[in-house]
């Protein structure tokens, strides 16, 4: 079940005169439709995901300006659709997850920026660095600098979100190169307003379509011999002419400041952060007026030289403030000035760190030692090093009174169908010993936290089974590959599976058909049982792997954990030769949940009987090695102080969070571990049936323990 933004989407269709409010990532939906695109599509990942599902939500807002919606099977399908800007006048956006989704996308958007664009492309990047990441930390920086694809960062807030979108494609066709837009994880929450203006038809867009395709122009496909003429173009002109419009149209931003004799040169998404920094230093006011100047470059690439010509030449030294490494800003701007002579000293690394996301106390830190470094006229520059140590050392008081926190690893929700095939793997492997288990993108790889700790790589998004290619050859046991129905969609099936029967390959593939691709928020996939348009297409993993030509295939319930026990055992030791795939079907919990809950709460208002199962432990027989936990990892399952005074070890016992899908029961059951745990039914808007039953039991019950009115039922 797909998250619903109808609320969201409302904003979508504010015009002229009218306030927008919201978060970063709706505004940059609006300010799309507000330049007049033609077509959107991408593929989900935090944290752009919610562009995407407005936009999916928003159809009739689409259909109304003739724009067209594609949700992108991979990266690399969406960025070829801005294809059809190399020849026509349409304006596209795309969006994905970067880094990640950059590397997949990277064969087309290469073909796309050498023949170049008519209309205007956008990529629009979550850029998934730093605190609160959830892929391998670089930069997508590289990525403009070797395809000549100008990088939009915008200051995170949302009036330069908007305005860096609109201009964005306007740059975009001034210089004839796709543009991308990062936005980073605090852009994309950011809340705020802007002064909204009235969506805009595409020129040529599903109203208007066009007549036919331009005459034939051979410097439009990315094909030798052109290949060398674009690469002239994009240094020869199309860089030239991208400056001179973010120059005209100022894109960058200048902040004045009194202390003139040195200043700060920043990437716009850490603009905010800086002013903060500075704010808490008595160096800026909260509205991000500040006394040190500052260079705010919404366009991160390319550097427009007479800018930071004319910011540094009068000033002895500045500070570059850019995240990541390389340190592509700090050494462009060296470059410029060392070639105008400017003897300007350029900071930037060193005082701050190569690595890592530049929090709060990072800039704090790196500002303040920049100061006692240059030492500007008219501040004591000692006093402010000191205002820093001062809120630093609060920070670390107050961690040393709180003590250490004990971790909190990510993991499965309560009840997901995921969890039980882990518990099934680690049954096998106590019996037959470990195997090499490659990892995937997804919910799966909670299994590598404990209590599972699970998986020896993870290679990027369905590349599991193509990553366990060369271990398979090289290892006693079979390796077990695991990867999600997402995964298999996105490009499992042909890295994976195809390249393995190529290969005559052998291996265990479990997939983990759960319905949704749910890490990035419940999105329809290929083989959901339905469509955010209705029915479902109809593909379905079994039918597509016997058309492959997988022979061994077996589709096992996750949550019969003894079938799945013998079922991969059966897959590990059979002398059939070819890849076994296991097909490990439960729909994802929370998306279960969010439905059933819906339909529950429908049904108790007619006054229809529903019914919800809980699992229960029994105090009396559990004897608290808590197997059960380490096998399950079920966050419902936890332990409280024994009743019996004999037995000092903490009891096991299931929270009120418990959903019933029945996996303690059935991993107990599997690992012959113990009888102590109860399946119970709370039945609501009983029947007079129930109610019989219930009373039945309670006699029986009473008689078979020696009746005294106040049994407890447990089924
Ligand atoms: S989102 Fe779904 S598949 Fe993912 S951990 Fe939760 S229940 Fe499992
Ligand atoms: S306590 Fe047991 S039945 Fe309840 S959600 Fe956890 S594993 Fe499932």
């Amino acid at each position: 079940m797909e998250r619903s933004f109808k609320k969201e989407v409302q904003a979508l269709k504010l015009g002229d005169g009218e306030t927008f409010h919201g978060e970063g990532i709706l505004a940059v939906t609006k300010a799309l439709l507000q330049s007049g695109v033609s077509y959107v599509g991408g593929y989900q990942g935090a944290p752009v995901s919610h562009l995407l599902d407005v936009l999916v939500d928003a159809e009739d807002i689409l259909s109304d300006l003739g724009v067209h919606l594609e949700t992108c099977s991979n990266e690399a399908s969406a960025a070829a659709m801005l294809g059809a800007s190399i020849n026509y006048p349409l304006r596209g956006a795309v969006t994905w997850k970067s880094i990640v989704g950059t590397n997949v996308a990277a064969d087309a958007l290469s073909n796309l920026a050498s023949p170049g664009v008519v209309g205007g492309a956008m990529i629009i990047l979550g850029e998934d660095y730093g605190e609160g990441a959830s892929v391998i930390q670089e930069r997508s920086y590289a990525y403009a600098l070797k395809s000549s694809m100008w990088l939009l960062d915008p200051r995170p807030d949302l009036p330069s979100i908007v305005r860096t979108v609109e201009k964005g494609f306007e740059l975009s066709e001034a210089s004839h190169a796709p543009v991308m837009l990062e936005l980073r994880i605090r852009a994309c929450h950011a809340t705020g307003e802007f002064a909204a203006s009235d969506n805009r038809k595409g020129i040529v867009s599903g109203l208007d379509k066009l007549a036919g395709p331009p005459r034939f122009e051979y410097g439009r496909l990315a094909h030798p011999p052109v290949i060398f003429a674009q690469e002239k173009l994009k240094i020869e002109e199309r860089l030239p002419a991208a400056r001179a419009f973010i120059r005209e149209h100022k894109l960058n931003e200048l902040i004045d400041g009194d202390l003139n004799d040195v200043g700060i040169v920043v990437m716009g998404g850490l603009t905010n952060s800086v002013l903060r920094a500075l704010e808490r230093l008595g160096l800026a006011d909260i509205f991000g007026a500040s006394r040190v100047p500052v260079l705010v470059l919404n366009v991160v690439y390319p550097l427009v030289p007479e800018e930071i010509r004319e910011f540094c030449a009068t000033k002895r030294a500045v500070l570059v403030v850019e995240e990541g490494h390389p340190d592509y800003i700090e050494q462009a701007v060296n470059v410029e000035l060392r070639r105008a002579d400017i003897q300007t000293r350029v900071l930037g690394k060193g005082l701050l760190p190569n690595a890592g996301e530049y929090a709060s106390g990072v800039l704090l830190n790196g500002l303040a030692a920049f100061l006692t470094e240059t030492r500007p006229n008219g501040i004591d520059a000692d006093a402010v090093a000191g205002k820093a140590r001062d809120i630093l050392a609060v920070r670390a008081k107050t961690a040393e009174a709180l003590g250490a926190l004990p971790a909190r690893p990510p993991t499965f929700c309560t009840g997901c169908p995921e969890r039980p095939v882990f518990s099934a793997i680690k049954l096998v492997q106590r019996e037959i010993g470990p195997t090499h288990i490659s990892g995937d993108i997804g919910c799966h790889a909670f299994a590598t936290f404990a209590p599972f700790s699970l998986g020896n790589s993870i290679l990027g998004y369905g590349m599991s089974l193509a990553s366990a290619a060369a271990v398979t050859p090289n290892m006693e046991r079979r390796p077990i590959a695991v990867m999600g129905d997402g995964g298999f969609w996105h490009n499992g099936l042909i890295t994976g599976v195809a390249s393995n029967l190529f290969n005559k390959g052998d291996g265990v593939l479990i997939v983990m058909q759960n319905g949704y691709a749910s890490a990035t928020g419940q999105q329809y996939i290929p083989s959901s049982a339905a469509s955010k348009e209705g029915p479902a297409p109809g593909m379905d993993i079994e039918r597509t792997l016997r058309a492959m030509g997988v022979k061994w295939l077996r589709t096992v319930r996750t949550y019969g954990v003894a079938n799945m026990v013998k079922t991969l055992k059966e897959a590990m030791r059979t002398a059939e030769r070819g890849l076994k795939v296991i097909i490990a079907d439960g729909e994802c919990q929370l998306a279960r949940q969010r439905r059933v809950r819906v339909q529950d709460a429908e049904k108790l208002k007619r006054g229809e009987r529903v019914t919800r199962t809980r699992y229960g432990v029994d105090d009396e027989i559990c004897t608290g090695d808590h197997s059960c936990i380490r096998l399950s990892g079920c966050p419902s399952l936890t332990v409280k102080p024994s009743p019996d005074p004999l037995r000092t070890d903490p009891v096991a016992t299931v929270i009120e969070s418990c959903v019933g899908c029945g996996l303690c029961g059935e991993v107990a059951h599997a690992a012959v571990l113990c009888p102590s745990f109860y399946r119970a039914e709370i039945v609501r808007n009983a029947t007079w049936r129930d109610r019989f039953v219930h009373r039945f039991r309670q006699i029986v019950i009473g008689w078979l323990g020696g009746y005294n009115g106040r049994a407890v039922v447990k089924t």
